[in-house]
C-alpha cells in the first residue's frame, strides 16, 4: 500500500482530489485501508475502482475482463472459471463504465488536435451487427473516442462528433472521413 499515490475519496473532504499532500496513512494493512488525517475518515484500497467490493481476487478480474474485451465468448469464461453468467456480466458493464469515466477524464481535455481522422466498423454480433464509429488524432496516434450503433446513420457520427468536440481547441482543424454525407452535417454543427 502506497499513501502517496492514493488521495481521500470522501468528496466532502477539502483533501480530496489531492495525491501527495501527506494526509493519508495506512489504517489497516489486513483489511487494507486508508485514512484521512483532513477529515479522519477510513476507505478502502479499491475505493474508486472496478475492483471495489468485488470478492473476488483482482488477477482472475483483470483475466476475465481482457478476454471480453477481445471477444471471448461469455459462455467460454463461465464454463473456464466456474463462474456466475451474471457475475461476469457485471464485471463487464462496472469495467466499461469505468474506462469510459477514465477516458472521459484524462482524453477528453481541450488539445490542439490538428488532423483527426474517423471512421466505422461493421461489427458482427450473434444474430445483429452493430457500427463502431471511432475518431483518432492523427499526430499522436490517441483514440479520441469511439461510439456504437445499431445504424450508420447521422446520430452515430453526430455523437462521435461530439466526443472530437470534448477533446479539441478551438483551433483549426483537418477532419478526414471516409465521404460519408452524415459526417458533414455532423462536423458542421
Ligand atoms: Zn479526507
Amino acid at each position: 500500500m502506497d499513501p502517496q499515490a492514493v488521495f481521500c475519496s470522501n468528496q466532502a473532504c477539502p483533501a480530496s482530489g489531492k495525491i501527495g499532500q501527506g494526509n493519508i496513512g495506512v489504517h489497516s494493512l489486513k483489511e487494507r485501508r486508508y485514512k484521512c488525517d483532513v477529515c479522519g475518515k477510513t476507505f478502502a484500497e479499491t475505493k474508486g475502482t472496478v475492483f471495489y467490493r468485488l470478492r473476488t481476487a483482482k488477477d482472475i478480474v483483470v483475466v476475465v475482463v481482457t478476454l471480453l474485451a477481445y471477444g471471448c465468448p461469455v459462455q467460454a469464461i463461465v464454463m473456464a472459471f466456474g463462474l456466475d453468467e451474471r457475475t461476469v456480466l457485471s464485471w463487464q458493464s462496472r469495467s466499461g463504465k469505468h474506462c469510459q469515466q477514465v477516458h472521459e477524464h484524462m482524453v477528453e481535455q481541450p488539445r490542439d488536435l490538428g488532423q483527426v481522422q474517423a471512421d466505422e466498423i461493421r461489427v458482427k454480433m450473434q444474430g445483429f451487427i452493430v457500427w463502431m464509429a471511432m475518431a483518432i488524432q492523427v499526430q499522436t496516434r490517441l483514440w479520441l473516442g469511439g461510439e456504437i450503433s445499431q445504424h450508420r446513420d447521422k446520430h452515430l457520427m453526430r455523437t462521435l462528433m461530439q466526443r472530437v468536440r470534448h477533446c479539441a481547441l478551438c483551433r483549426p482543424l483537418l477532419l478526414c472521413v471516409d465521404g460519408c454525407q452524415a459526417y458533414i452535417d455532423a462536423i458542421r454543427n
